[in-house]
């Protein structure tokens, strides 16, 4: 249905609303949205201030027109596309740092600022935003806020909502709120805070953040491991882990996705299960690379290479390109769905296992890396769409990983969000019950559907408004 935008022109400039083809079709999919289910949006609008934002929502949701936020566009589960079309409300072009407060570890930003941009604006005062992801330089902070994204060094700092200290956020009728406190510890009245990250969108639109930021460690380290078998290096990352090993990060590669970054980036790493990790300190780093060492040796490690930080770019190079080897590894082979399920950590070698016996069964190429540390797993099931039957294994194949996932006590998604690829897992995953609960919370703030409806919750039975019955339950 096309919804009536008219009313953009009474609230803001003529260069801040677009109903061209041109701007709907750039907004009408986020990443992780394959073109036949784009949507293209009724109009995009590019608000400058709080008051633009506020004043767009308020007569959105009188009028009854969706509105979804948009950032950079990089996320994998539909997050970003406008499900229901209306108003695309593309929050990029408010990226400004606003205030740098080195005494007290903090910044204040705007919701367009991307990720890299915070860590360079204060590199300076030598402290850096811990929780980036891969994405962070072409991604927002208001998209890994809304998101709840998470990185590499999320097994030693915590995933971005332990980084959010307050937030300015729009509600669907127009309404600033803020959440949260710039002390470091509150506990005054409710934490409206931790609804609002991890909330892709639906519930408020963040207008500026405080973010709690760290001090540079004097000492890094990084390093590469190589292992007999995938059992040896998952356990090994296991027991790191349970040991109390301080890593930044730790990362898993299996020899599928060796072999692919081999393919992409001509390195020549021996297409062997890998960890790539990362040791951060002020003090006593080489104490923590050779416990790290010992844990590894007692699971049969082949090769263990550890470097200083300048030889890390090189040493890391095949997991940093890990993505686009994937994706362009075998042109008659395309990559499904990113996977993104993280478990328990004492449950992560059984999953990782899963999935390997899972691709062996049904002649699937399913290359596994990922945050192994977080008990993160990335896969992607690579297809023959020529072949409908191989594109339904892959398919079976992405849901029993996930159903698995869930049976080891975990989580559907580790990182990417429920977008609208993952909703189905959402009563499997927390019960009718806390689903109706989250429902509830959604009505309450947002009783219109305005905010990025269709997402996060399961279908319903009239297509999707809030406060229906589900259906498939
Ligand atoms: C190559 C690649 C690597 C990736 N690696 C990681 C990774 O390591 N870890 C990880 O967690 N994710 C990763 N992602 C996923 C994605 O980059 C992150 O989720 C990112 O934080 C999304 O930010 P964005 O600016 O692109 O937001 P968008 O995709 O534009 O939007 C994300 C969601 O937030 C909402 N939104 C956007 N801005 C606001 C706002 N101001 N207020 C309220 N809601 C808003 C949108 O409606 C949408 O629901 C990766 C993606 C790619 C393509």
């Amino acid at each position: 249905m096309a919804y009536d935008t008219s009313f953009l022109g009474d609230l803001l400039d003529d260069d801040q609303f677009s109903v061209g083809d041109s701007h709907r079709d750039g907004h009408a999919a986020d990443w992780g949205t394959p073109d036949d289910e784009a949507v293209r949006p009724d109009a995009v609008v590019w608000p400058e201030s709080t008051a633009d934002v506020s004043a767009v929502l308020a007569a959105a949701n009188e009028r009854g027109v969706p509105v979804t936020p948009y950032a950079a566009g990089t996320s994998l589960e539909g997050n970003a596309t406008p499900a229901r079309g209306g108003i695309s409300l593309d929050v990029t072009r408010m990226d400004a740092v606003l205030d740098v407060r080195p005494e007290d570890f903090q910044v204040d930003v705007e919701p367009g600022v991307m990720g890299t941009e915070v860590d360079d604006a204060v590199a300076s005062e030598g402290l850096f935003f811990p929780p980036l992801p891969s994405s962070g330089d072409i991604s927002t902070v208001g998209g890994m806020i809304a998101n709840d994204a998470s990185g590499m060094q999320t097994v030693k700092y915590g995933e971005v909502a332990d980084w959010v200290l307050e937030l300015e956020a729009v509600l669907a009728d127009g309404s600033v709120i803020t959440a949260g406190s710039r002390a470091v510890k509150t506990s005054s009245g409710y934490n409206l805070k931790e609804f609002l990250v991890g909330s892709e969108g639906t519930l408020a639109v963040v207008t500026r953040a405080t973010l709690e930021l760290a001090g540079r460690p004097e000492q890094v380290r990084g390093g590469r491991a190589l292992f007999p078998s995938l059992d040896d290096a998952t356990a090994a990352v296991a027991d790191a882990v349970r040991s109390g090993v301080d890593v930044a990060t730790i990362e898993l590669v299996d020899a599928t996705s060796a072999t692919m970054a081999n393919a992409y980036t001509g390195t020549d790493l021996p297409d062997a299960p890998t960890v790539f990790l990362k040791f951060h300190a002020n003090h006593g780093v080489e104490e923590e690379v050779a416990f790290c060492r010992s844990v590894f040796e007692s699971h049969d490690v082949e090769r263990f290479d550890v470097v200083d930080e300048d030889a890390m770019d090189d040493l890391w190079q095949a997991r940093r390109d890990l993505a686009f080897a994937v994706q362009s590894y075998d042109p008659d082979l395309t990559p499904l769905h990113p996977g993104d399920v993280t478990v328990p950590i004492s449950a992560y070698p059984e999953m990782v296992q899963y999935v390997t016996d899972l691709a062996d069964e049904r002649d699937l190429l399913v290359p596994c890396f990922g945050h192994a540390g977080d008990g993160n797993l990335h896969f992607s099931v690579l297809v023959d769409e020529t072949d409908p039957d191989h594109v339904a294994r892959g398919e079976r194949t992405q849901d029993d990983v996930v159903e698995r996932a869930i049976e080891l006590g975990g989580t559907a998604t580790g990182e990417h969000g429920i977008g609208r690829g993952k909703r189905e897992y959402l009563v499997a995953e927390h019960g009718a019950a806390t689903v109706d609960a989250m429902r509830r919370v959604k009505h309450a703030l947002d009783p219109e559907d305005t905010l990025n409806p269709g997402k996060v919750f399961p279908e319903t039975v009239d297509g999707g408004r809030v406060g229906d019955d589900v259906v498939d339950e």
